[in-house]
């Protein structure tokens, strides 16, 4: 029986979210997807439905007058290895190596050669998310001071959806945020990367301690909000729901926790459907593809 028998989703009051902060500058969004699969969708939600669920795993794309930012760097060039190091459980998670592509490929098929990116930031440390960061060696690499203080507590090759071992690699270029900005949407605090409102931070806790959303204002007032892993599928926070209660329970660390923040992304939904909210692994149309966004050609090798 698939049903949830998991934490609940408590709802906020209605009426509590407020609108989009207005953005002194918008920028260039897209994704490009480093791994697709197709599973049913009750695989990743806890809800018995038989839908299609094509699974991604997206890194997003974000030009900046500063310079480029890649947010989850999802899969590095040591893939192969990372696979081979997962345990068996976590395989139907993981699928299979040809399903998947290295960051640097994919930026450079879109004109962007892996040592143009200045900045990278995570929503959170798993491995799917982070690996790439060795391929991006120029980045300054920002994720959540609590994101930042957790990870290194982990011990070995793979535990609790992290590989330490990557992120050990990049620590010199890891710069943890706090959220010390206002509050945003219905999230109790926020943090500004540029100082223009095109790229907020806002936690997103539960999954892991430091989750981290980022909202992104895009031309012509469009707004995203990426939530990583807080819910795999568009449905989680639609329903809302928690993840396939079995494979939930193997990555989720403080349920409850989690149970709250997809409680606010429901009430952003409905009281702000024009912030369009993207699960890392279910981007369905919801945000362009790099490869329509920018007409360039592949970039030479770096
Ligand atoms: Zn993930």
């Amino acid at each position: 029986m698939l049903l949830c028998a998991c934490a609940s989703i408590p709802l906020p009051p209605a009426g509590g979210v407020r609108p989009p902060p207005k953005a002194a500058r918008e920028v260039e969004v897209c994704a490009v997807v480093g791994g697709e699969d197709h599973r049913r969708r009750w695989l990743g939600v806890a809800e018995l439905s038989f839908s299609e669920w094509v699974t991604t795993t997206i890194s997003i794309v974000v030009r900046h007058p500063s310079g480029v930012l890649v947010i989850d760097p999802a899969f590095g060039r040591a893939l192969p290895v990372d696979l081979r190091a997962a345990p068996l459980w976590s395989k139907p998670i993981l699928g299979d190596l040809s399903s998947k592509r290295p960051i640097g490929d994919l930026l450079r098929e879109v004109g962007i050669a892996p040592a143009e990116v200045k900045f990278a930031a995570l929503s959170h440390a798993h491995w799917d998310h982070a690996t790439g960061l060795a391929d991006l060696p120029l980045s300054v690499a920002w994720l959540s001071r609590t994101e930042a203080e957790w990870w290194p507590t982990l011990e070995g090759q793979f535990v609790h959806g992290v590989m330490p071992a990557h992120l050990r690699r990049a620590a010199s270029r890891l710069t943890p945020f706090d959220f010390d900005g206002p509050p945003v949407l219905g999230f109790a605090a926020s943090h500004d990367f540029f100082g223009d409102g095109s790229v907020v931070a806002v936690p997103l806790p539960g999954h892991t301690p430091g989750s981290t959303g980022y909202l992104l204002a895009g031309q012509g007032g469009k707004r995203w909000l990426y939530i990583g892993d807080t819910t795999w599928t568009f449905r989680g926070v639609e329903k809302p729901a928690h993840k396939n209660p079995l494979l939930g329970a193997t990555v989720d660390l403080d349920p409850e926790q989690l149970g709250v923040t997809i409680g606010l992304l429901h009430a952003l939904l409905l009281e702000h459907p024009e912030v369009q909210i993207v699960p890392g692994h279910d981007l369905q149309d919801f945000m362009p593809r790099c490869e329509k966004v920018f007409a360039s050609g592949p970039a030479a090798a770096p």
